[in-house]
């Protein structure tokens, strides 16, 4: 492959995920540091990517992913349910900096996520 296309290309998956121009893979990938898993034990799903881009596009601010995908050995560790819906890429955990958090879940809740608002550290679990 060409170089310079090769380089646009990285470019692209740096910045975008899929449909998501504000969000990049890296961003939803498992907090385990690869000690358990490569990173990504499974896709994002796509429903909660539109979803999370719509999210940021109505705060119009950045929205910053504090947990994507967990693998099972990390999902435990963070004393997460078994069959939490982080172990298959259809949640995830977020803030807006400089935004109240229950403005953040209620915009969530509106463009069709169902939210659970940890008010004491700050963020909302996002999940479809
Ligand atoms: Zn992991
Ligand atoms: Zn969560």
């Amino acid at each position: 492959m060409n170089a310079f296309i090769k380089k646009i290309q990285t470019t692209l998956n740096d910045r975008g995920y899929g449909p998501t121009p504000h969000f990049a893979k890296a961003e939803f990938a498992c907090d385990c540091q690869g000690a358990y898993c490569n990173g990504f034990p499974a896709a994002m799903n796509l429903g909660l990517l539109l979803k999370l881009e719509a999210l940021r596009n109505a705060l119009n601010a950045p929205v910053i992913i504090t947990s994507g995908l967990r693998c099972e050995i990390r999902n435990a560790e963070v004393g997460g349910i078994p069959g939490s819906k982080h172990r298959i890429g259809q949640a995830a955990d977020l803030y807006a900096p400089g935004i109240d958090i229950t403005r953040v879940a209620s915009i969530a809740e509106s463009l069709g996520l169902t939210t659970i608002l940890y008010l004491e550290q700050g963020f909302v679990h996002c999940e479809v």
